[in-house]
């Protein structure tokens, strides 16, 4: 069985707004700009010698960025670091298929030019670029033009409360639509789950967007509402095809996020508080993303139902550690098929989208409630197995 436990430390993406004087915004618009245009470079250069990896890269393209774009040395291995990554990403989407088939017109196009960034692509800052002064709410940040000191920050309490405590490791500079941000990584470690006495299993999916093994089903009719309208606007606004229908699109997708993700904090929360109040465990499907960390940052070229998934998934993950209950993640294979009374394992169990009915004990359950209850008892059987181990 494939199993994980997800363990006491949690990683998270805490964002603050700066709010830099013009002077220093515009030091910070020319690093993001010397950063994008130096990894354009690197891109470029690995492209031409097929040299993907970021200790020969480093060799051919470190110097010369650093004298050419004026970037300094942590700023230069982050740039050639970007472009490994986002070649490796690009490498793997290939291989597994998202960007066309062998030889189609839309992959061909992408494998004949080199990766190139926007030129205020995100940059990753370490504690070396980058320091926080918490009390002052202010911090000092390398810039092409000298290190800016004083460059004030503002966020919620919660935000600037789990930053002053747990901050760890790299942050990204972050600018849109004119706004300057750090999305800084913190890293949660919290008390061991305890025992649980039992599971919710929860089953994740469309017209539900998660249903418990208790028959709750949170049908989250408000999200969908707002995809559909997005949908049908993107229609009309990208047969128009300009400047302000592009800006209004952007504009749309990025309330339709938000609107996803307070549902998404509101539905893990009502589940957590569940297991929480019950002593149970909750069991997860595993969804590639939730194994890897808890980091709520959307990969390239994930719709936004998968990115809403992960980040369902993760916001369950986060608030259960907080909270102490214990998480396991459980391989979801034929969950949806399977009969959660009999374990009879059949694709006509399931007649329509809504129903299962069980062709060999007559057992018959919502559709949804039926698989987050296999989920639930996968989990207490690898649970079971895990600790007699
Ligand atoms: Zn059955």
């Amino acid at each position: 069985m494939d199993l994980l436990i997800v363990c006491s430390i949690v990683k998270l993406v805490v964002q603050v707004k700066l709010l830099p004087t013009p002077e220093q915004a515009a030091a910070l618009e020319a690093t993001l700009d010397a950063a994008s245009r130096a990894a354009n470079l690197v891109a470029a250069l690995a492209f031409q010698r097929h040299c993907f990896r970021n200790f020969d890269l480093r060799k051919h393209t470190y110097d010369r960025i650093k004298a050419e774009f004026g970037l300094a040395a942590q700023a230069a291995q982050h740039v050639i670091k970007k472009v490994c990554d986002a070649y490796r990403t690009l490498h793997a989407n290939l291989a597994a298929g998202h960007l066309g088939k062998p030889g189609s017109p839309r992959r061909a196009a992408i494998e004949a030019r080199p990766i190139s960034f926007r030129s205020l692509a995100a940059q990753p800052y370490d504690d070396r670029c980058l320091s926080w002064q918490h009390d002052a709410r202010t911090v000092s940040i390398w810039t092409t033009a000298g290190r800016l000191k004083g460059v004030t920050f503002t966020g919620s309490a919660r935000q600037l409360a789990l930053l002053a405590a747990h901050r760890r490791g790299e942050s990204d500079l972050v600018c849109r639509d004119g706004m300057w941000f750090l999305h800084a990584t913190v890293e949660v470690a919290d008390r061991p789950p305890s025992e649980p006495d039992g599971f919710v299993g929860v089953d994740l999916g469309i017209a539900n967007i998660a249903t418990t093994s208790d028959g709750v089903r949170h049908r989250g009719r408000g999200l969908n509402a707002v995809r559909h309208r997005h949908r049908r606007l993107r229609r009309r606004l990208q047969a128009k095809r300009t400047k302000s229908a592009k800006r209004l699109l952007k504009r749309r997708r990025r309330r339709e996020v938000r609107f996803a993700a307070n549902v998404n904090h509101v539905i893990a929360k009502s589940i957590v508080t569940e297991a929480e109040r019950t002593g149970r465990g909750i069991v997860l499907e595993d969804l590639q993303g939730i194994r890897e960390r808890v980091r709520l940052r959307k990969p390239q070229r994930v719709t936004l139902h998968a990115w809403s998934f992960h980040q369902l998934g993760a916001f369950i993950a986060y608030k259960a550690v907080r909270a102490g209950v214990a998480v396991i993640v459980v391989d979801a294979a034929y969950t949806s098929q399977q009969c959660s009374h009999c374990g009879h394992v059949d694709k006509r169990n399931r007649p329509d989208q809504a129903t299962f009915l069980c062709t060999s004990c007559g057992f018959a359950e919502h559709a949804d409630v039926n698989a987050a209850r296999n989920i639930a008892s996968r989990g207490e059987t690898g649970w079971a197995v895990s600790h007699a181990a």
